[in-house]
């Protein structure tokens, strides 16, 4: 039987059932599963290091381990070239405890290498033979070290490959068998993978093939090669990813929905105590537009926390009443609809429409009656604010015009879905207090409208902010001491809810040693704060403060009472994991406090930020870090330099790649899509912006994927979203 890509891997040499179940675990079935089983990390052993130089090296000592036993000085793994002196020492220990050992030399110099449990070794290793060994040199009392290597075979005539993949593993799988997998498998397919991008895109990009990317993915030439196809995927995801949700976009375009041309807004605008901002009454036009239209309207308003959001879907919602259509605005908590429900209800009340609340703690019969008059003629309820307890299935509307969701990045996968079913042909306004990076709408947003609030309503404090380091600890609790004397309340962020969620070290591998990472970020490993200690603490400093403490692990009802008694005064200080929610309001709140500010995307540190500076008086936020390394610190002076989300947003692109953001903000995942997987670690915004850019011009040019040279894209884009179906269901 001839093997093809869509063949299972049992069809390769050496996979039988055992095999096929370990592979099947790693998500390999295909041989094109398999293909794509990228390595997270790879050695380089194309520099091959003498043992002077890993003298040399191991004499830089590495920053001090904290709690590190033995004080042993090492360098970053390395390849050697070493020939073995004299047959190796093997010797059991004890039950289960054997040691290999014995010396081997270069033109330099000479080590000791050491092997554990691995008494077939003696037959690999004999005097005069020579290896090439990556390992991670120590130095010990002035003898150099290579504790249990990788090993391979060197002779004047072998052609070792320079660069060595690092997989992945699933127990059952070694290195050595998932590399020699892949490489029969890439004989044996490699040529049927035909490239999705049309050769233009490739040509103007300067992006290799697929073939030429998917082999040197796993066995790179060179580094440049390397260089090369992780380009190429990068540049690959970002640009299906757009152009698929141009393309679901563009289907959506076909669709009848309700035409609500009446849109005079001056009833509404009266009422409100201010003028809208340029920025709002831009996002009420291009709504206003989108409602009248007969098409559906699928937008999303952007704006940061305080720009003036929920006047905007006031105006949206206002222009679907005034057609005589029902609005309903969905919120993800009660606290956000009670909230809403509480600005909007005497306001919509006021221009003589009946207004509702529905969420899970409305008494049943009070909802019974809420359900009757959302479906009913008479009587009929025309805004609807709520929960997801408006998905529920009693509830049934007489003419649902508009549905607004806040937030919905944090409503799940599912019911994202039964939104979409309620829906049913009315318009969509999606509010997200998210900035995103204009590069990355296309990639994120790319199926939706996007308004921008880019202006804050005049009068906006800034907040004042301070990057400190642990050294200020004593100043920082006398600063939250000083709040509570003048009335104020203060925030703590941690990272962590208890000790067990502090990060362990990952255990020495030598097998996953590696030295180029693309897949881990370079996140400092600093001890974290959990919240529950730091709680703890915070109250034997503060004894005439009461301290509070809210996080995710607690029950809804005991959170509630925590965020409550926050709110009322009764605690002077909140300390929590990022559970806090967004919208909330507490005005007397004036002071911040993230502690391992370097943990936190600086998105995440904006919201949280946004929590102070909603009263009268003047705020600050403060970034409680240790970090040393520059990404980190120039990180955290983006937040000292600016209060503005969007230029914040874009520095974090810059200075992470656009990682944060995939995993953010859902409204992209709700699509399923390929995996961000090598764009969400690329930090080269020309690249980025190359895609995106190509995405939309080939999508104006060819909306349909029609033409010739497209057709390979399209096949695959429409796989792409067959299997996104997938995911919803
Ligand atoms: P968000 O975008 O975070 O939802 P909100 O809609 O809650 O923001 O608005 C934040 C605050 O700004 C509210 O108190 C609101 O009354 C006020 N606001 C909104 N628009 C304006 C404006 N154009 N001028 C002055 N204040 C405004
Ligand atoms: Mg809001």
């Amino acid at each position: 039987m001839k093997i093809c890509i869509d063949s299972p891997v049992s069809t390769l040499r050496g996979v039988g059932p055992a095999k096929s179940a370990s592979l099947a675990a790693a998500g390999i079935v295909t041989i094109k599963d398999l293909l794509h089983y990228y390595p997270r990390a790879y050695q380089n052993k194309a520099d091959i290091k003498t043992l002077a130089d890993a003298a040399v090296l191991c004499s830089q000592p590495l920053p001090a381990e904290p709690g590190g036993a033995e004080k042993k000085l090492s360098a970053p793994p390395c390849a050697f070239l070493l020939t073995v002196a004299g047959e190796p020492i093997y010797k059991v220990i004890r039950r289960g405890m054997s040691i290999l050992r014995f010396r081997a030399f270069d033109e330099t110099g000479v080590c000791e290498i050491t092997y554990f449990n691995q008494p077939y070794l003696r037959d690999v290793f004999h005097t005069g033979s020579t290896f090439r060994f990556w390992g991670r040199p120590t130095m010990e009392r002035g003898v150099l070290k290579l504790t249990a290597p990788v090993q391979e075979v060197w002779t004047e005539d072998t052609v070792l490959p320079p660069i060595v993949p690092v997989y992945p593993l699933c127990a059952g799988l070694t290195q050595k068998y998932l590399a020699s997998l892949i490489r029969d498998g890439l004989k044996a397919a490699a040529v049927q993978m035909t490239d999705h991008l049309p050769p233009n895109v490739l040509q103007a990009n300067n992006l290799c093939t697929l073939g030429f990317a998917i082999t040197n993915i796993h066995f790179p030439e060179s580094l440049e090669a390397l260089e090369s196809a992780r380009r190429r995927f990068a540049f690959d995801e970002l640009f299906c990813t757009a152009a698929a949700m141009a393309y679901i976009k563009t289907g959506k375009r076909g669709e009848a929905a309700p035409l609500l041309t009446k849109n005079d807004l001056a009833p509404l605008l009266a009422k409100f105590p201010y003028k809208l901002t340029g920025a709002q009454q831009r996002a009420a036009e291009e709504i206003a537009a989108d409602l009248g239209s007969g098409t559906p309207m699928c937008r999303i308003l952007c704006g940061d926390v305080g720009s003036g959001k929920t006047a905007v879907a006031a105006c949206a919602a206002y222009i679907a009443l005034q057609n005589g259509y029902q609005c309903a605005l969905m919120a993800p908590t009660e606290i956000l609809a009670q909230q809403h429900y509480s600005e909007l209800g005497p306001l919509f009340e006021s221009l003589g429409y009946r207004v509702a609340l529905l969420t899970g703690s409305v008494p049943a019969a009070q909802k019974r009656k809420i359900h009757a008059a959302l479906a009913g003629d008479a009587d009929r309820v025309d805004f609807v604010i709520g929960t997801h307890a408006l998905l529920s299935e009693a509830v049934s509307f007489s003419a649902l015009g508009l549905v607004i969701t806040d937030e919905q990045h944090r409503f799940g996968v599912n019911q994202r879905a039964l939104l979409r079913e309620k829906a049913g042909q009315a318009h969509t306004l999606v509010m997200s207090a998210t900035p995103i990076p204009r590069t990355l709408s296309l990639v994120l947003f790319g199926d939706l409208d996007i308004s921008r609030l880019d202006e804050m309503p005049p009068g906006r404090q800034k907040i004042d902010t301070f990057a400190v380091n642990e050294g200020y600890r004593t100043r920082l609790i006398g600063f939250i001491r000083k709040q509570k004397e003048a009335g104020h309340r203060t925030y703590v962020v941690c990272p962590a809810i208890e000790e067990s969620q502090k990060k362990k070290k990952p255990a020495e591998n030598t097998e996953e040693l590696s030295n180029i990472d693309f897949f881990t970020e370079a996140v400092e490993e600093l001890p974290l704060k959990s919240a529950t200690e730091h709680a703890a603490m915070l109250q034997s400093m503060l004894p005439e403060l009461n301290v509070g403490l809210v996080h995710g692990k607690m029950k809804a009802a005991e959170k509630e009472r925590a965020m409550d008694a926050f709110y009322k005064g009764e605690s002077d200080v909140l300390v929590s994991t990022t559970v806090i929610e967004v919208g909330v309001n507490v005005p007397q709140a004036t002071l911040m406090i993230v502690e391992n500010a370097e943990r936190f995307g600086l998105a995440q540190l904006h919201q949280l930020r946004g929590r102070v500076g909603r009263g009268k008086a003047k705020s600050y936020c403060v970034l409680v870090s240790d970090a040393v390394t520059d990404t980190s610190r120039q990180r955290l002076s983006v937040m000292c330099r600016t209060n503005d989300g969007f230029q914040i947003a874009e520095e974090d692109l810059r200075l992470r790649g656009p990682g944060d953001f995939f995993s953010s903000e859902g409204t992209f995942r709700q699509h399923g899509g390929p995996a961000l997987v090598f764009s969400a670690n690329c930090s080269d915004t020309t690249l980025i912006s190359a895609a995106v850019q190509a995405a939309g011009t080939l999508i104006a040019v060819d909306p349909d994927l029609a033409l010739p040279e497209n057709r390979l894209l399209g096949v695959y884009i429409s796989h792409i979203m067959q299997s996104s179906l997938h995911t919803i269901s």
